[in-house]
């Protein structure tokens, strides 16, 4: 080397990340991306740039965390920075907001889900599709743009996710058979005005608007912020008196008094309900803006929807009731639940209720296991015929072109017929291949 030719430093890999604000790209999805772009197996990535020890992928490894505040999204959001050249990777975690949701736990959902309109709408629009921070969100159960439940299963092979990342993902599609996850039109289950419907809202624009904050702002939030909305609620809204305000929190004074000098921070579902029962935004409660109050008005208490409501030491359990109930679950002909929806139905904690009644949800959960895996089966056998006819009408426009049908060329038609073939399903196209043959 004369030192005239240098060939400055490269990095490994070039990305776009996607969105802003409420909208912006989860680092999950950036790191699924990087794998997908470079067409690397997505284990060998984070074992070869250290993002997760020797087994990146292994049960136990809690990778929603890698989209948290703590030390794994830190590392995560380092590295994959270096890999990038790229230093603005945390915001694409919760990190920002350490300051505020530092001690909470249970933020993040263990499993990936999306919002099918917003991923429709991404490539309809002529991008490409990503998945967002705020679908991470344990809390927030509908997307705050199209207000529809998010999706943690696909609608084509039924498999459910059941973890922030699988192995062979890929951004925007399932990961069982590989579909695109994004629809043109969702179902709402709720009417307009069902006010567990009004609530969710709430609790999603909340989060939009934390995410939406400018970065001065949030570099500001801090826990002080929430004992200041404390003290000034109970001004405006308990007239000075602490008791007065805790009457319309629905806690003790004691309780109060905690919160007002910051000695005790409610926890995140505490801060949900008081922020919709005077209809104080969040982003109000954790950048302690004290005029939201100005605007303040009681509505009633949030119920249905939130996971608090779930006693977890009943004092005085009527065992024969519940027996009668989960009784009746087993016998009855309609579509079967999990025995978690049925414990919720209950108000019960489900170890509780499998503890006390091991057969009778041992019978519940195998009944709704049974009825899945038949769904499964018959979805699957759908899924088969639509190959079938697929290939055979393609097989058939091959050789009226002229071309030799091969299993290569019926299967790159019909992927972009969006009917993608797995593996296991090469057999039909054969079938399909060599019955045009015999004809
Ligand atoms: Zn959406
Ligand atoms: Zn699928």
């Amino acid at each position: 080397m004369n030192g005239r030719f240098h060939i400055p430093p490269r990095l490994p890999f070039r990305i776009e990340t996607h969105g802003h604000g409420s909208q912006r790209q989860k680092l999950t999805d950036i790191f699924v991306q990087i794998g997908n772009q470079s067409f690397l197996p997505l284990p060998a990535l984070a074992r070869h740039y250290s993002l997760q020890g020797d087994k990146p992928f292994a049960t136990g490894n809690h990778l929603e965390q890698i989209n948290g505040l703590g030390s794994m999204a830190e590392r995560w959001a380092k590295n994959l920075g270096k890999m990038t050249g790229r230093h603005d990777l945390s915001r694409h975690t919760l990190l920002p907001f350490r300051g505020v949701f530092g001690r909470t736990t249970g933020l993040l959902t263990r499993r990936r889900r999306w919002c099918p309109l917003c991923l429709y709408e991404d490539v309809e629009s002529g991008g490409r599709s990503y998945e967002r921070l705020i679908w991470a969100i344990d809390v927030v159960q509908i997307c705050p743009i199209h207000h529809v439940a998010f999706e943690d299963s696909c609608r084509t092979c039924g498999k459910r996710c059941t973890r922030e990342m699988a192995i062979r993902q890929v951004s925007g599609l399932c990961e069982g058979c590989g579909r695109w996850l994004g629809r043109e039109e969702v179902d709402c289950d709720f009417e307009d005005d069902d006010p567990r419907y009004v609530f969710e809202r709430w609790i999603a624009g909340g989060f939009a608007g934390i995410l939406d904050m400018p970065d001065a702002e949030v570099e500001n939030l801090c826990l002080e912020n929430i004992s200041l909305m404390v003290r000034a609620g109970i001004s405006t809204v308990g007239d000075g008196k602490a008791v007065r305000f805790g009457v319309a929190c629905g806690k003790q004074k004691s309780v109060i008094s905690g919160w007002q000098s910051g000695q005790v921070v409610p926890s995140l579902q505490t801060m949900v309900s008081l922020s919709w029962r005077f209809s104080v935004p969040l982003n109000a409660w954790l950048s302690g803006r004290t005029q939201a109050w100005e605007d303040a008005s009681l509505r009633a208490s949030p119920f249905g929807m939130t996971r608090s409501n779930v006693r977890r030491s009943p004092r005085k359990p009527d065992l024969e009731k519940l027996r009668r109930h989960l009784t009746v679950e087993v016998e009855k002909k309609a579509p079967a639940r999990s025995f978690a929806e049925v414990a919720r139905g209950l108000s019960y904690d489900p170890s509780f209720l499998r503890r006390k009644f091991p057969t009778l949800a041992r019978a519940i959960s195998k009944r709704y296991t049974h009825e899945l895996l038949l769904a499964a089966a018959s979805r699957r056998q759908e899924y088969q015929e639509l190959i079938k006819s697929t290939a055979a009408e393609v097989v058939k426009l091959l050789v009226k072109a002229g071309k030799v049908p091969s299993r290569r060329s019926v299967e790159a038609m019909m992927s972009e017929r969006g009917v993608p073939v797995r593996r296991a399903d090469y057999h039909l196209l054969r079938a399909a291949i060599a019955n045009r043959q015999r004809r």
